[in-house]
Parts: C-alpha cells; sequence; structure tokens
C-alpha cells in the first residue's frame, strides 16, 4: 500500500466525471487500499477516487470514531434520499476549510463491493453526508460549488 497525493482545488480533474469500473483487478484493488490508507493518514472520512488523479467510480469512507470500518462503494448510486441536514462540510481536496452544505439526511446507496457484490447501505447524518459528499465528487463537483455562504477557515473542526 501507498498513500498517494491528494489533488487540490484546482486541479482540472476534480472537475470531470469517473468512469464505472467493469471489472475487479489487482490494479484497482491496489487503487483502493491506497485510497483507504490515504484517507486514514489524511484524517479524513472518505476519499473518492478523483481525489487521487483516478477518474473512475469508486469512494472509500469512514465515519467510525476509531477510524476502524472502512466503507468501499464501487459504482454508487444513491437510489432514496429523505429529509435535511445543514451543517458544516470539509474536504481533503479543499484544505484548512469548511463551509455550510445542506444534504439528505437518510440516504441509501447500491454499489458493489471489493469483491463486485451487490450491496446496499443506509446512512444517516455524518454518515449520509459522507455519502453525497463523495458521490458528487465521481460528478466532478465539490462541495464549495454548494456552499451557503462563504468558506471559513476550518480549525479543529471535521475535515472532509
Ligand atoms: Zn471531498
Amino acid at each position: 500500500m501507498a498513500i498517494r497525493q491528494i489533488r487540490k482545488l484546482g486541479d482540472s480533474i476534480l472537475g470531470k466525471k469517473s468512469r464505472e469500473i467493469t471489472e475487479m483487478n489487482g490494479r484497482i484493488s491496489t487503487l483502493i487500499d491506497d485510497m483507504l490508507e490515504t484517507m486514514y493518514e489524511a484524517q479524513g472520512v472518505g476519499l473518492a477516487a478523483p481525489q487521487v488523479g483516478i477518474l473512475k467510480r469508486v469512494v472509500v469512507i469512514d465515519v467510525s470514531e476509531e477510524a476502524d470500518q472502512p466503507i468501499v462503494l464501487i459504482n454508487p448510486v444513491i437510489v432514496e434520499t429523505a429529509g435535511e441536514q445543514t451543517g458544516n462540510e470539509g474536504c481533503l481536496s479543499v484544505p484548512g476549510k469548511t463551509g455550510v452544505v445542506t444534504r439528505p439526511n437518510y440516504v441509501k446507496v447500491r454499489a458493489k463491493d471489493r469483491r463486485m457484490q451487490e450491496i446496499e447501505l443506509e446512512g444517516t447524518e455524518l454518515l449520509a453526508r459522507a455519502i453525497c459528499h463523495e458521490l458528487d465528487h465521481l460528478e466532478g463537483i465539490l462541495y464549495v460549488e454548494k456552499v451557503e455562504g462563504d468558506l471559513h477557515d476550518a480549525g479543529k473542526d471535521w475535515e472532509e
């Protein structure tokens, strides 16, 4: 495994749409391992492949306190949303900043896991926010485009 360089705001790859993954192979598996390691090293709660310069539809998320519950979503699609939450959000590609974004408070997502098995995942609150944020990356959308008001210096708030 290896830490990959995280692309930052202004890098054109962050504005591009990612492609579906059709089969698991060694290269994708290594990408996923590296994304997890990179996310944990950066103390983020999520990372999408375009953030490490790869335009493929895979995201990793871990919103657990102990950072020991990794979620891998391949070709994820949100199939249901409910409610609303408005709160601070940050992104590893926009270091040191935070801004207020409104997201659904509940999402259900359909995806494949690393064995390319169909899975369904439900999330509320922070997990729902992280899923929406990471899936936006696959469309080339950054949260800064959705911020209500201005970006602020993050201080010690949460990242990504
Ligand atoms: Zn992000």
